[in-house]
């Protein structure tokens, strides 16, 4: 029997003039990730997108798995192809669907005619396949009203298609199609989570790493590569650069009051991540702070590390407390990986009371001790880009 996979979009049927730009986005993502699982053909008809395998060695229940971590998709579903006839129609659903029945009190049968030159209106197919089914499987009532399994029939333009338990996607809109931005990627488990609320809105990702070798170590790089690939798996494959902040971090320590330590840092980070960012045509930052989590992160403590920033900065999780985020870690995938202890650039030199209502005119007044651009520029000498692809 020949089986398809449906992808249902969301927002993008809103998006008016530039529906056909966004629809083609989504496909090339869907491409993409199919192109993993072997010979696939992806078009669309009438808001629906179609995964049809090409020949026996394509995986379609890996392409299936694959499509749910797909940003701009809102539902899919495995579903029988089959010819629009009405016997063929339930000849097919007889065939295909107990199997998902299987363990079910009820079902119904909803249906859904957009080629309207199909004899049968959508209740008289429900009725009939509903019927067919029932008598297949006995045991298992029908229930219009709290069922406990769907079964789809969509008479469309192409064909006919079958299909129970229809999953939810990702939703957002497509990556890619909202710019490009840069996320600062920590080894912890918010940045993770930031970037991937910025990716599901559509921005293609790049990531920027601040290491301290040696007081950070290459198993703490190798953490945030790894965290790097988890997200590409949703945000597609992403560029990794790295910088050392080992001598600013140092230098920190030889001329600076040690409260301050932490800002001083945070607004080397935001400065160099805007040069990163302009040069690569990334158009925001993204952080993972989370307002008052931290004493870098009270609201005058980003006020002056947003102050050195030359873009826009994105804290997705601002508003989250840290439950609501490990919930989505752990939906994002990165939790288990983001919890290995290894230690970060901002774990080393940390002061033991830093400022946490900082006064800009008193953080500056510190930051004029330093060659601020100067140790910025030869920050910026460091940056190795490391490349990431999806694993999927
Ligand atoms: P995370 O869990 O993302 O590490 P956090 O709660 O530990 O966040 P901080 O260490 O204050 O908070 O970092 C705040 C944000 O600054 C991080 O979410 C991340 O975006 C950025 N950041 C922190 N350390 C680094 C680093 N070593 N490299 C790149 N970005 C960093
Ligand atoms: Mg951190």
């Amino acid at each position: 029997m020949k089986e398809v996979i449906l992808c249902k979009y969301g927002e993008i049927v809103l998006k008016g003039a530039n529906r056909g730009w966004f629809e083609n986005m989504l496909c090339r993502r869907i491409r993409e990730c199919a192109a993993f699982y072997g010979n696939f053909e992806v078009y669309r008809a009438q808001s629906t997108i179609y995964i049809e395998p090409k020949d026996e060695g394509a995986d379609l229940g890996g392409v299936f798995e694959a499509t749910q971590r797909i940003f701009g998709i809102i539902a899919v579903s495995r579903a029988a192809v089959t010819a629009k006839d009405m016997d063929s129609i339930i000849g097919t659903a007889i065939e295909y669907i107990p199997k998902y029945l299987a363990g079910k009190r009820s079902f119904k049968v909803e249906a859904k005619r957009s080629d309207k030159s199909f004899s049968y209106n959508s209740i008289e197919i429900a009725k009939l396949v509903g019927g067919a089914l029932h008598a297949a499987c006995p045991d298992i009532a029908v229930d219009v009203h709290t069922p406990g399994i769907v079964v789809r029939v969509e008479v469309r333009e192409l064909g006919a298609y079958i299909h129970a338990g229809q999953l939810p996607g990702a939703g957002g809109l497509p990556v890619g199609s909202n710019g490009r931005g840069l996320l600062l990627l920590s080894g912890g488990i918010d940045s993770p989570v930031a970037g991937w609320m910025l990716a599901k809105r559509g921005v293609a990702i790049e990531a920027l790493h601040f290491e301290s070798f040696p007081y950070t170590s290459e198993r703490a790089k190798e953490k945030v590569v790894a965290l790097a690939g988890i997200l590409a798996g949703w945000a597609g494959d992403i560029d990794l650069h790295v910088v050392s902040l080992t001598k600013i971090q140092e230098e920190l320590k030889r001329s600076c009051n040690e409260e301050y330590f932490t800002l001083l840092l945070r607004r080397f980070m935001m400065h160099i991540a805007s040069k990163v960012a302009g040069s690569r045509g990334c158009g925001a930052l993204i952080t993972g702070e989370s307002l008052g989590q931290v004493a870098s992160q009270t609201l005058q403590a980003i006020a002056v590390t947003d102050a050195a920033a030359g873009l826009p900065v994105f804290r997705p999780l601002v508003g989250l407390d840290k439950e609501e985020i490990i919930r989505l870690a752990r939906r994002v995938g990165t939790y288990d990986t983001s919890i290995l202890p290894y230690e970060d650039c901002c774990t080393v030199f940390t002061p033991r009371h830093p400022k946490t209502r900082p006064h800009i005119a008193r953080v500056l007044a510190e930051e004029k001790k330093l060659n601020f651009s100067a140790l910025a520029a030869d920050a910026e000498e460091t940056l190795q880009t490391i490349k990431v692809s999806a694993e999927f």
